[in-house]
């Protein structure tokens, strides 16, 4: 999120005021970037799946849930977020902050594709909320922001890849 003293801090080349701009700071003069500028959701994909990959029990679930190998899970996770993000535009993310929503859409793309293939999900909100110190409140919040958004797509065609849906469900497929 920009917070509004970050909105008026000013460009280090000519002293104009800096506007938010995709996330990232850009001066409203001369188009200097701020150095330290407010991250995107996308620039946090690959922390935040680590973060979760990276905790036992989550590792445990992986496996138990999803036969699936670690390394495989993190680049389906991490995959399906960018893919899940980049239909959100960017002046529609609001004030809901850059890692928050990151963590929102990784959370929401496993509950989806473990659904989508009848299996519990890995990620539950107690387990989210303990690793990245978010509350069950708040990813919720940002869950139901995000659930607006078409996935379906994205989380068929993964499943498809991963060899979790069964040959028949391909013909309920709406054509592209
Ligand atoms: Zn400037």
């Amino acid at each position: 999120m920009v917070s509004t003293k970050t909105l008026m801090q000013l460009c280090d080349k000519c002293g104009s005021k800096y506007l938010e701009e995709n996330g990232v700071l850009v001066c409203s003069e001369c188009g200097l970037e701020h150095l330290f500028s407010v991250r995107r959701s996308e620039d946090c994909v690959f922390r935040v799946c680590n973060l979760f990959i990276e905790n036992k029990n989550i590792a445990k679930r992986i496996k138990e849930n999803y036969g699936l190998d670690l390394f495989v899970y993190e680049k389906t996770l991490q995959l399906l977020c960018f893919a899940m993000l980049k239909k959100v535009p960017f002046q529609e993310r609001g004030n809901i902050s850059s890692f928050h929503l990151t963590v929102a859409t990784a959370y929401v793309a496993d509950n989806l594709f473990s659904k989508k293939a009848n299996n519990t999900p890995v990620l539950t909100q107690k387990l989210v909320a303990e690793i990245t110190k978010i509350t069950k409140r708040s990813i919720r919040k940002s869950s139901k922001f995000l659930l607006k958004y078409e996935f379906e797509e994205i989380i068929f065609e993964m499943c498809k890849r991963l060899n979790w849906i069964e040959e028949e469900e391909e013909l309920y497929k709406i054509p592209i």
